[in-house]
């Protein structure tokens, strides 16, 4: 990465997606100066533009890049300019990323950014970096950033801490064993999209859709909507579309932003606070105290513990 900082803003000016591809990577680099030019971006970019944000979660093989690649095409036929952010919660294990992979997408990568999220060391990491990232896309001034995450229960209400809606894809039959159900992730969703609604699986899916608005407490609290959708026979999408615009044109769609804003600022803070930490060598020398008291001392944890905290003195 080269750019300069002026390059990074011509660059987002001109609508050029190469050079947000770099400012994504530049905000997921370890290196000092890359850190610091990346800082500078994101002030730069703060608070230029209103996208929607979308989450898109589901079990593997839901049908998530189907549905992403019917439903971004059809968003993009009505004249909206899409981005689409992959988030592997497992890449920090794994050193790669499973999703974000274009031949999944094939004809909207033609016609939308698509990439994966930046990684990171922990669910965490990623969820923040995700969120730098969404940051840069919106102020490229796309009207709807997608995030696409693998429901595996622990990231989605990362996720959900980013985004204006919440879509959470079911196949029919997952309705049949409602208790195996995350009540954590129903907590999270907005929309419920039972896919796969063609052929054979019509019956089915009709009934998993009256399955879970029936037994769904939450659901009825939320007033969450279900869709039968055909993500791969293109059915179903576009009622879905409409309902979508009428609700990102109501009063409350943006209305979690400032409460998300507010649990980021706690989360960020928490973060850098502890990575300060972490290279101040007088609390190098205390943890190791730390530890020493209480192997060799008898100390309790709790007490050593408390010692250290009254010794750090803030400001310095
Ligand atoms: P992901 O792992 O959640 O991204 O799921 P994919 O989009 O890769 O889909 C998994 C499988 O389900 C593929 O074989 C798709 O062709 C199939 N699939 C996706 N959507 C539909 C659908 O609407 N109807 C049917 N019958 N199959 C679908």
């Amino acid at each position: 990465v080269s750019l300069k900082l002026k390059d990074y803003i011509e660059g987002f000016k001109q609508g050029d997606t190469t050079v947000l591809a770099q400012a994504i990577t530049l905000i997921e680099s370890q290196k000092d100066d890359h850190k610091k030019l990346a800082l500078q971006l994101l002030s730069a970019v703060k608070n230029i533009n209103q996208s929607v944000i979308l989450g898109i979660s589901g079990t593997p093989g839901v049908g998530k890049s189907t549905f992403i690649e019917t439903f971004g095409l059809e968003l993009i036929k009505r004249g909206k300019k899409i981005a689409v952010l992959a988030v592997d919660p497992s890449s920090g294990v794994t050193g790669g990323s499973i999703l974000g992979d274009k031949t999944r997408m094939q004809e909207l990568s033609q016609k939308a950014f698509i990439r994966p999220s930046p990684s990171g060391k922990t669910l965490g990491g990623v969820a923040l970096k995700t969120r730098e990232a969404i940051l840069l896309c919106e102020s490229f001034g796309f009207d709807y950033i997608l995030i696409e995450t693998v429901g595996v229960g622990q990231s989605e209400s990362q996720i959900a801490s980013l985004v204006d809606h919440f879509i959470l894809l079911m196949q029919p039959g997952a309705g049949d064993d409602l208790q195996a159900i995350k009540r954590g992730i129903l907590e999270h969703a907005d929309s419920i999209i039972v896919n796969k609604a063609d052929g054979d699986l019509v019956k089915k899916a009709n009934i998993t859709k009256a399955q879970l608005e029936s037994s769904l407490d939450i659901l009825r609290q939320k007033n969450i909507h279900i869709h039968l959708v055909s993500a791969l026979k293109k059915q179903g999408i576009s009622e879905f579309v409409d309902e979508l615009f009428k609700e990102a044109n109501s009063h409350d769609f943006f209305s979690k932003r400032e409460s998300q804003e507010k649990l980021w600022i706690e989360q960020i803070l928490e973060d850098a606070l502890i990575e300060a930490l972490e290279a101040n060598k007088k609390y190098h020398a205390q943890k190791l105290k730390l530890i020493d008291d209480v192997y060799n001392n008898n100390e309790s944890i709790e007490k050593a513990v408390e010692d250290i905290v009254k010794g750090l003195s803030y400001g310095n």
